[in-house]
């Protein structure tokens, strides 16, 4: 039920743990992160609450500066770790969370699993991992081309963010009907589900609008949408009052 997301030069974990604390109003029955660091990407997932991850991830010292997190309110699966987000591609080079509900799920579980992807949970999110990784083994598609053909494949309304070990300089965030804000820093990057888990770091966002995605680097924010044309964004800055 809420959707955080880091890049840049800091621990993404504790970054991410900080940021779904502030989403905890939202409700949830589990949680997640999944990170990339050299070449690897690393998913830790954990039933009921926060601390439970917390502690799952504090003995991993887990160096990574890049990542997302997830709090997940159950709709489609049992609130179990299995079905927690992030999920994984077939091969686990790809992590996606995902606020929402995908209604045309059955439909391409089934169009995916005819192809070879293997599925583990029982979720309407772990499409969305394999659509996009499908898409990249299209030969000559980038990680964000993938991401815009499988997010044309969805509907519903959701919000995700997706990173991958081998694309280890990109975070990309897509939205369609369920909110999702980015945040801008020095030399980093933060995406969140509402403002409220970003304005301890930064203050200048940028809210996505419906049928748009960005690929965010440590450099910038590229902002398209989902026919693939580049858009001219810019972030504005909160006047917050706690
Ligand atoms: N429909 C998704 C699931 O059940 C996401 C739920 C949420 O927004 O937390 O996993």
């Amino acid at each position: 039920c809420g959707i955080v997301g880091y890049i840049g030069t800091r621990a993404a974990t504790e970054i991410l743990l900080a940021g779904l604390e502030k989403l905890e109003y939202r409700g949830y029955d589990s949680a997640g992160v999944a990170t990339v660091s050299e070449g690897n990407l690393d998913c830790v997932r954990a039933k009921g609450k926060l601390c439970n991850l917390q502690e799952k991830l504090e003995s991993l010292n887990n160096p990574a500066r890049l990542g997302i997190g997830h709090t997940r309110w159950a709709t489609h699966g049992k609130p179990e770790e299995y079905n927690a987000h992030p999920h994984t591609d077939t091969n686990r080079r790809l992590a996606v969370v995902q606020n929402g509900i995908i209604e045309n799920y059955r439909d391409l579980r089934s169009k995916l699993k005819a192809k070879g992807h293997e599925f583990r949970s029982e979720t309407d999110t772990e499409v969305i991992p394999h659509l996009i990784a499908d898409y990249l083994s299209v030969s000559g598609n980038s990680f964000l081309d993938a991401v815009r053909q499988a997010v044309n494949d969805l509907k519903g309304a959701f919000a995700i963010a997706a990173i991958c070990a081998d694309y280890p300089d990109e975070l990309i965030v897509a939205r369609q009907q369920a909110p999702l804000v980015i945040g801008f820093g020095q030399g980093e990057f933060f995406c969140a589900s509402d403002t409220p888990a970003l304005v301890q770091y930064t203050k200048a966002i940028l809210p996505l609008e419906n049928g748009e995605l960005a690929r965010i680097t440590p450099l910038g924010v590229e902002v398209y949408n989902f026919a693939g044309d580049k858009l001219r964004k810019a972030p504005r800055t909160l006047n917050w009052n706690p």
